[in-house]
């Protein structure tokens, strides 16, 4: 019998997502990471959700995952982005106080049944027959498990630089992990490099905040739980700041100590992220760029600057905060610095993020290639409940796939496309937007955890409570008609052609809603806000959903078709040689995924799905 079922490295967003995932299925979960005091840390921003990453976020609490609760009851700023546009791109986004993010996330883990948390350092994998057999740690000892999942963020092979100093770092003050990157590359893991930022963090009470534009949050504040009737951690306002022509030309008089361009840094950062050195370098007409000056809890004067992400000497990082409005006088706590570290490329991972060459072993987070907070914590919630399968009592795989979830496609993308640069969340690389809205992330996914196993009693109750109101409601609109005359009565105007006219379709012209239509029909007063949201988009949106539903129902019949994983693309007859070698590396596990390959052709598609019926025709003959 091993010590654990199963063995999660990393106490980070991916880490403490994918233990309590794999503990809610019942499997006897560790948590080995450096420091228990650094859970749940927030290396960078301090702030949970936006375009794309909120849609995760509430995918991740649809089955049951700790950040969104976790985030309700730190969050000091709740604001929905996007808020005027269409639902389907609307994303909740909430500033944390760290501290408090901390403290929620380490409590939510110490009340996980199963889960047990170990402070240590891993320095290598425990190998049995070419399998995972369990961790090793830095005092030599080995603690074994069936499954092992690895979410060791920036730390492998973790180089900081601050202009020209370089320290070897996981992030500001914790030491590289050395062994572990040195065990993958043994193993013959791709390993690439890539880089991310931070900026200074500011000493507020020298900001002058005079003069400043304010940024307040969203009154009341929209929670990210499904759970969570009500935030009740106090709400402060942000503010803005730009900078200016004078702090751009210090940045350009000092490129060449920046180690972006001195040559320093050849990694690849978030493109959509850029430093501040890039922006001066690659939008050179711009005047300014905005700042959000974001306090970083409620008890700390610190300040986060979101925008001047840099690695330039301490000294030009001084002389340009000191070029911004209202910074002028600002001291800098901690300067801002980049950070080059050691991934897998994802191509290298089965859908359930396991290893293709270390059976049981499976990678979540930033060692994908992947950024940002969300993206880690939605892969270690995929990661931890397929670890837990393996180890456990064969309930299959969970794999939610692009139709489904925003973490299906985030997926799909990393095992068949890899990551050149590191992989963010956006709304557009979602297909089916309209359906997979940050809205209906529970009713598109808490049934499914719930038949996997995930999904705790609490939730399934409340789910299914909200599923038979959301059902009265639908019918509720569907019900309630009246004449062009009735409405004329209650001042709502339409063609006078005797037709009635239910709930469901008034909805759909502009100006109405169900709040004006419960004059003409008291009971819809009786709807709760959660519910009128949804009947209002079924109603504004009918027609492109449909047609999305159509769309989904063709992706669904691709992706059926499943290319064997054995598959010798030789024998394929109509493939060029470049198809076969795109295809061999890649191995997509169905046409679907086939097509999403970067250069796969139409021709070589036809070529594929002749050569899949061909073997089935065979199978069944
Ligand atoms: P992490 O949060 O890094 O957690 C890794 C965990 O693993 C830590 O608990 C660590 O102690 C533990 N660990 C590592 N190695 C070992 C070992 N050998 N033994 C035991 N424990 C180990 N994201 C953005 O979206 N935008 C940004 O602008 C941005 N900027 C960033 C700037 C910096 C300087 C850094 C460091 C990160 C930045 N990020 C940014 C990324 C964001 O912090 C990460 O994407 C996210 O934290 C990844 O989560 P993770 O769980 O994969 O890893």
């Amino acid at each position: 019998m091993t010590d654990y079922d199963v063995i999660v490295v990393g106490g980070g967003h991916a880490g403490a997502e994918a233990a309590a995932a794999a503990a809610r299925l019942g499997a006897r979960t560790a948590l080995v990471t450096h420091r228990l005091d650094t859970i749940g840390e927030m290396s960078c921003n301090p702030a949970i959700g936006g375009l794309g990453k909120g849609h995760l976020v509430r995918e991740i609490d649809a089955l049951d995952g700790v950040m969104g609760r976790a985030i309700d009851r730190a969050g000091i700023q709740f604001r929905v982005l996007n808020r005027s546009k269409g639902p389907a791109v609307r994303g909740p986004r909430a500033q944390a106080d760290r501290a408090l993010y901390k403290a929620a996330m380490q409590d939510l883990l110490a009340r996980q049944a199963n889960l047990t948390l170990l402070a240590a350092e891993v320095t290598d994998l425990h190998l049995q027959d070419g399998e995972i057999g369990g961790i090793v740690t830095g005092d030599g000892r080995t603690v074994t498990a069936r499954s092992v999942v690895l979410t060791t963020g920036t730390f492998l092979g973790g180089l900081i630089h601050i202009g020209e100093r370089q320290i070897p770092a996981g992030r500001a003050g914790e030491a590289p992990s050395l062994g572990l990157s040195r065990t993958l590359k043994n193993a013959g893991f791709p390993l690439g490099r890539l880089k991310t930022g931070t900026p200074p963090r500011l000493d507020g009470r020298t900001i002058d905040w005079a003069g400043l534009e304010v940024q307040p949050g969203d009154d009341p504040p929209v929670p990210f739980s499904y759970l969570t009737d009500r935030i009740e951690t106090p709400q402060i306002a942000c503010h803005i700041t730009h900078t200016s022509p004078a702090a751009h030309d210090i940045i350009r008089a000092n490129l060449d100590r920046a180690p972006l361009y001195s040559g320093q840094i050849d990694s690849t950062g978030p493109r959509y992220c850029p430093s501040i050195e890039d922006k001066v370098v690659r939008f050179a007409d711009r005047m300014r760029h905005q700042i959000f000056l974001e306090p970083e809890g409620l008890d700390d004067h610190t300040v986060y600057p979101n925008g001047i992400s840099t690695s330039l000497p301490e000294d030009v990082q001084r002389a340009m905060v000191a070029a911004i409005p209202g910074l002028e006088r600002a001291e800098i706590i901690r300067p801002g610095y980049a950070i080059e570290y050691d991934f897998v490329d994802p191509r290298a991972l089965d859908r359930t993020l396991e290893t293709r060459r270390i059976p049981g072993l499976f990678l979540a987070g930033q060692i994908n290639g992947t950024t940002g907070y969300e993206e880690a914590a939605a892969q270690g919630l995929v990661a931890g409940l397929n670890a837990a399968a393996r180890a456990g009592d064969g309930r299959g795989r969970f794999v939610p796939d692009r139709a489904a979830a925003y973490i299906g496609v985030m997926i799909d993308d990393l095992v068949t496309r890899g990551a050149d640069e590191p992989y963010r969340m956006f709304t557009s690389r979602a297909e089916y937007r309209l359906h997979l809205r940050a809205d209906n992330a529970d009713q598109r996914l808490t049934g499914q955890g719930i038949a996997f196993g995930c999904v705790g009693p609490d939730r399934r109750e409340a789910f299914v409570a909200k599923q038979a109101a959301l059902e009265d409601a639908r019918r509720l609109v569907r019900d309630l008609a009246a004449t062009p005359q009735e409405l004329a009565r209650h001042g709502i105007s339409v063609a006078k052609d005797g037709a009635r006219r239910s709930v469901h379709e008034l909805l759909s012209y502009r100006g109405v809603d169900v709040a004006r239509l419960a004059a003409v029909w008291p009971e819809l007063d009786r709807l709760t806000p959660e519910i009128v949201e949804q009947v209002e988009i079924d109603a504004a949106y009918r027609g492109y959903l449909e047609r999305q539903e159509a769309d989904i129902r063709a992706f669904y019949r691709d992706e059926a078709l499943v290319l064997p994983a054995d598959l010798d693309y030789a024998t394929v007859g109509g493939l060029s040689n470049e198809m076969r070698q795109r295809l061999a590396a890649a191995r997509p596990a169905t046409l679907g995924a086939a097509s999403r390959l970067p250069g796969i052709t139409p021709a070589a598609l036809t070529a594929l799905l002749r050569y899949v019926r061909k073997r089935e025709r065979h199978a069944a003959a």
